[in-house]
């Protein structure tokens, strides 16, 4: 067999042949998710694995949080999300030996992610190791319209005599997980962390009940199968004990016929349902699931996709691996927030315990972002989820001493579970990323139910956070001091522009709003004194401006601290933080990811063109792209000041983060806010879509290498197309009402008829640098 690799296909992630050193990080890539359930892409027989892994969105232990010395406000319990019951596991014995692909020999062995059908294939010839021969395939899914549902539908073929198999299909509780690190990023392991409530098995279904220890939550997960063989000489049993429900199946199957077995899942967990309502619910679930059948279940799922890539598919034309990786990445964020239903989109969606399951800024400043544009109803789910938090948010600020809502830096159910405050709760950026998020939305859906229910609330107490957190000074400048940006490796200082801009942004749109809903308004509070106090403070905020050097300062003082010494600094000292201390992190120029950089794209309309391009040479020289949040910021702003080969390497570094494991830690999880940065790179770099206050605009360019880059995206209920080639672009309405957009600065309006209009060429500045060592490798299309 050829070494195993993925194969590059439009449509499909295929790993053909077997490396079992690769299967932590293949488990990663061919995760099956919904937003509610996720599944690892580990073998059916469970073993050889990297990580086991199910997970249930928002299902998390507790667990104290150590401090060598505790501060007032610290977070006192973090939370792990949990390794619920395993369903996945078929094992097989063939004639008393058990198919394990550390033994005998793999004679074909495929693995295949299908972006259409939304299943995961695989297809196996093994040999045993005393020579008997079988052929596996199986496909298994993660119901997007089913949101409890995730299936297998599993087959074995003798391929020489007839051959005795025995199939045992479990559902496994407290499946042993190793993992000891000291990288912070990695995941805390919990050892045994479901407590039986219910064991029952009968005909060919089983229920196991549990709950955790600490948190108190509880779960419930069934199986059930149907079995398709020729032959009737089959034998079966079921049994159910406190962790392990299995089923096994006896057979002699014959050459030429094969065993098949369709098995069922179903999952739900509560915080306050009791274990029999939630068994009911498990089981309910699992009669709709058979009432629709395997066949149903398939169909289903490519209908869904169908739709979905019918709104948001990127065509790219000139490197036929990016083409397959944008089309993952839109995948996998699809995945991790479709059904999500007022749950939180963690960073490593469901497909890893990294971060220990912990949703960040990431969710409202990279992944809505791309769903708003593509699968609306997944964005506004994802800010209800915040919504349901505002309670404990405004209790955090109170803990803080502040007015209006903290969300966390970190969290599972909207508790802050950040035990380091400069990299932590001090990044209050999030409140004004989540009340973008917030008016993106609004903009783009004009959905008044939300905006009166949620959205109106949450712009309020966030922008009374700002009014709380900053001060007018002596001058009659307001200013935020204290915080942090994004920027980590620069901590607790004083306006942090990004952070200020989003606050001004924040604070007009609260305004807006209130006086959009004087009723609302009078409901939360907000007088008119009140809401003109948040446009005095809005107007009269501090955005650094360094006269010399003709850049914004990243944050008070910024420009004058010593430059890192990128120079001495070895290739294997990154990422930095892993290898230096946060003192000398702190007091020197260096960026761990995009900051002002991101101010200019998100805030563009703040900039002149001119700042832009030298704000963006200024910080590409201190930039190392320690976090995954940078390379697809910097592919748009290289965009957007004319250095398009520059974009396109930044563009393949976040598409391809997961695919080349260009981090070295995919086996905890995928980056889902760098693939949704792959869509970000597309769309607001090469399609330079903007969407600044509501008006949606495009300015797009193609990097040289590429020869049409294709996207789709749906705004007030219109599904539109640019079409971008070398000299021009061309849009159209697919569906909805006409659209007023722009094109490189020019207003038109999109209706019937399609718009083709030449592309300028891109301005020119000098080629920006990169720290030593840092410049993002230089991308031969293949
Ligand atoms: C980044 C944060 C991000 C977090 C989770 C960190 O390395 O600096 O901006 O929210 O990872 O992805």
């Amino acid at each position: 067999m050829d070494k195993p690799s993925y194969e590059i296909a439009p449509w499909q992630l295929r790993w053909r042949g077997l490396d079992l050193d690769a299967l932590r990080r293949t488990e990663s890539t061919f995760a099956l998710a919904n937003g509610h359930v996720g599944l690892r892409g580990t073998f059916e027989e469970g073993e050889p694995r990297g990580l086991p892994g199910t997970y249930l969105n928002g299902f998390y232990e507790q667990r104290r949080l150590p401090y060598a010395e505790a501060g007032y406000g610290f977070p006192e319990d973090g939370q792990t999300v949990v390794n619920v019951t395993d369903g996945k596991i078929i094992r097989l014995l063939v004639e008393d030996e058990p198919l394990d692909m550390r033994y005998g020999r793999a004679l074909e062995h495929e693995r295949v992610l299908d972006f259409r059908s939304g299943t995961l294939r695989r297809r196996t010839e093994w040999e045993s190791p005393t020579g008997r021969r079988v052929r596996i395939t199986s496909e298994r899914l993660v119901s997007f319209t089913q949101r409890a549902i995730a299936a297998i539908n599993y087959s074995v073929e003798p391929l020489d005599d007839t051959i005795q198999l025995v199939v045992q299909s479990d559902l496994l509780a407290n499946e042993p997980v190793a993992t000891r690190t000291d990288d912070p990023r990695v995941a805390a392991a919990l050892d045994k962390p479901l407590i039986s409530d219910h064991a029952s098995a009968r005909g060919y279904r089983a229920v196991l009940a549990h709950h955790t220890r600490a948190s108190g939550l509880r779960m419930a997960a069934a199986m059930d199968h149907e079995l398709h063989l020729d032959e009737d000489n089959i034998r079966t049993e079921i049994k159910a004990e406190q962790d392990l429900a299995r089923l096994t199946v006896a057979a002699d199957v014959p050459k030429g016929s094969k065993l098949t077995l369709t098995k069922y899942l179903a999952y739900g967990w509560s915080s306050q349902r009791s274990s029999p309502a939630l068994r009911a619910q498990v089981d309910a679930a699992m009669v709709g699931a058979l009432q629709t059948g395997w066949d149903g279940l398939l169909a289903e799922q490519r209908s869904f996709l169908d739709e979905f890539w019918d709104t948001a598919d990127i065509e790219i034309e000139g490197d036929a691996e990016l083409q397959q990786a944008v089309r993952f990445a839109l995948f996998h964020v699809l995945q991790a927030g479709a059904r999500g239903e007022t749950r939180a989109i963690p960073a490593k969606g469901l497909t890893g315990p990294g971060y220990d399951g912990h949703a960040f800024w990431d969710t409202e400043s990279f992944v809505l972002p791309v769903l708003t544009y593509t699968i609306p109803d997944a964005a506004r789910d994802a800010l209800r989820w915040r919504y349901s938090t505002l309670d404990k948010a405004r209790a955090r600020a109170r803990t803080l001493c502040q007015q209006g809502a903290a969300f966390p830096w970190r969290s599972i159910n909207g508790d802050e579970c950040s035990g380091y405050w400069p990299a932590g709760t001090a990044a209050f950026h999030i409140n004004a990323d989540i009340a973008d998020a917030v008016m993106r939305y609004l903009y783009a859906t004009q959905d008044k139910p939300f905006e009166s229910e949620c959205g109106v609330e949450l712009l309020v107490e966030t922008a009374r956070l700002w009014m709380s957190i900053g001060h007018h000074d002596t001058h009659g400048r307001f200013r935020i001091d204290g915080v942090t940006g994004p920027d980590e490796y620069t901590a607790v200082v004083d306006n942090n522009v990004y952070t200020n801009l989003m606050a001004r942004r924040n604070l007009r749109a609260a305004a807006a709003v209130a006086e959009a809903n004087p009723a609302l308004a009078h409901d939360l509070g907000v007088g008119t004194e009140e809401a003109s106090r948040w446009r005095d403070a809005a107007d009269d905020m501090v955005v650094l401006y360094d006269k010399e050097l003709k850049v914004h300062p990243q944050s008070e003082c910024f420009t004058d601290h010593a430059r890192w010494d990128f120079h001495n600094t070895p290739a294997e000292n990154y990422p930095l933080l892993l290898n230096y201390p946060y003192f000398d992190l702190y007091r020197k120029q260096v960026v761990k990811q995009a900051d002002l950089v991101l101010a200019l794209h998100v805030c563009g309309d703040e900039f002149t063109p001119e700042e832009r391009a030298r704000n963006f040479a200024y910080y590409e020289a201190l930039t190392v792209r320690d976090s995954s949040l940078s390379a697809c910021t910097q592919a748009v702003m290289a965009a957007e000041v004319g250095h398009l080969e520059l974009a396109y390497d930044y563009f393949a570094e976040a598409a391809l983060t997961d695919l080349h494991d260009l981090h070295d830690n995919v086996q905890n999880g995928l980056h889902i806010a760098s693939l949704a940065g792959a869509w970000i790179a597309t769309v607001a770099g090469f399609g330079g879509m903007r969407d600044h206050h509501g008006k949606l605009t495009f300015a797009p360019r193609l990097p040289p290498e590429l020869t049409k880059i294709a996207f789709r995206m749906t705004f007030r209920g219109s599904k539109i197309g640019v079409e971008i080639r070398p000299e021009r672009a061309a849009y159209r309405l697919y569906s909805g009402e006409p659209l007023d957009l722009s094109h490189h600065g020019d207003p038109f309006t999109l209706g019937t008829e399609p718009v083709i209009l030449p592309i300028p060429g891109p301005p020119d500045h000098p080629t920006p640098h990169q720290p030593h060592g840092r410049a993002p490798t230089r991308r031969r299309p293949r």
